[in-house]
């Protein structure tokens, strides 16, 4: 399919590619929808094997912004920004040279930090435009998001296991968690309040390490997570990792982390409700971060703010449960349909944002 058929079918509004080979700077945005407001979304240093996996990569997460800003309730619209580089080094002029590049979105894109971008980065983007959020501390912003993803996907998870068990408790569970960074060991001190005993595996040995000094067990073997007995699976690294090979292999009632487009297709969702596995949709209890960052953008950043909404993950879980069990569709569906008709009814009304 060609990339313009591709946007069309999809509801992409635009693709654009920037280079400035004086610094090495290949950089594509995309933004999505901006029926809600301007698409914001962050900005990922990586190298694809194709440049169409790039351009393609770029188009999906700019999709998943509109969807999770959509059903956090935010008025912001999805984008996504890629720095194409084989090289893991960036330089000031690259990242100057990126944020020329935002400012001439005049507004209608936001850029923030994602996959191999710090708040450092921000920091250096920023020189050049203003449209950009997820400053460190520092200059008044909100920092790394970790921490408010983490208490997002606690949340979700307690409203999991409200509609699992009959009560919004994790106590004394067990949580097999795949991945353990930023996200993951930000998640694992709340779960550790609620004595639940938490089984981690990481391809990095100093995550590990982390996880032993925290009296977390933990798996060397990074692919014999999925066999793990537990009662909540928590994707806390890659995409795709729900899968025909793993939904089989899967021994929990619950999947929820936070990983973006755990899922490798929608049929997987399908396959998890018909093992009577819960999944948490990753795009509703993964928004802890652009909801601490819509935060930063309203007003000066206030932490209780941001914990107050980001807790709010909880219910949005719950409805999200209970459109799915009134419709009777996946979760993951039920979740499209509550972003979508956010969107139908902003364009419905007229009153664009
Ligand atoms: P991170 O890089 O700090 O942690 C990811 C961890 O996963 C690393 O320790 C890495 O070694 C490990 N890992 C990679 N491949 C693995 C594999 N095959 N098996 C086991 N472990 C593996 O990233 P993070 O910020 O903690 O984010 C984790 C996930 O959550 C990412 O997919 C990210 O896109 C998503 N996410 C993060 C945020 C946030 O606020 N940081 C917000 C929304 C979504």
């Amino acid at each position: 399919m060609e990339i313009t058929e591709y946007m069309e079918l999809n509801g992409h509004e635009q693709l654009s590619i920037f280079t400035d080979p004086k610094v090495g700077l290949k950089a594509f945005i995309a933004i999505h929808d901006t029926t809600l407001g301007p698409a914001l979304g962050g900005l990922r240093f990586w190298k694809h094997e194709t440049e169409e996996d790039s351009l393609m990569d770029v188009l999906r997460l700019s999709r998943g912004m509109t969807y999770k800003s959509a059903a956090a309730g935010l008025n912001l619209g999805g984008g996504k920004a890629l720095i194409s580089s084989s090289s893991t080094h960036k330089t000031e002029s690259m990242l100057r040279s990126f944020g020329k590049f935002v400012e001439s979105f005049g507004g209608r894109y936001i850029t923030t930090e994602d996959v191999g971008v710090t708040t450092d980065d921000i920091e250096v983007i920023s020189q050049e435009t203003s449209y950009v959020t997820g400053l460190p501390i520092s200059m008044g912003g909100s920092g790394d998001p970790s921490e408010m993803t983490a208490l997002g996907i606690y949340q979700g998870m307690k409203a999991c296991a409200l509609e699992v068990w009959g009560e919004p408790s994790l106590k004394n569970s067990t949580i097999a968690m795949q991945g353990f960074g930023k996200v993951a060991s930000c998640l694992a001190k709340h779960l550790l309040q609620d004595n639940t005993k938490i089984i981690v595996t990481d391809i990095n040995k100093s995550a590990l390490q982390r996880a032993q000094e925290m009296g977390l067990d933990f798996i060397e073997n990074p692919d014999q997570i999925y066999d793990v007995e537990c009662d909540v699976f928590s994707p806390c690294a890659l995409g795709g990792v729900i899968n025909s090979f793993t939904v089989p292999k899967l021994n929990c009632k619950i999947v929820a982390g936070s990983a973006n487009n755990q899922l490798l297709d929608d049929n997987h969702a399908l396959m998890l409700q018909k093992r009577n596995i819960l999944y948490a949709p990753d795009y509703i209890i993964n928004a802890g971060g652009v909801i601490n960052i819509s935060v930063e953008m309203e007003q000066d950043y206030d932490s209780n703010t941001a914990v107050e909404k980001v807790s709010r993950i909880y219910d949005t879980i719950c409805s999200v449960i209970e459109t799915s069990n009134i419709q009777g569709i996946t979760t993951a569906a039920a979740a499209d349909v509550i972003a979508e008709n956010r969107i139908k009814e902003m364009k419905n009304s007229g009153n664009l944002l």
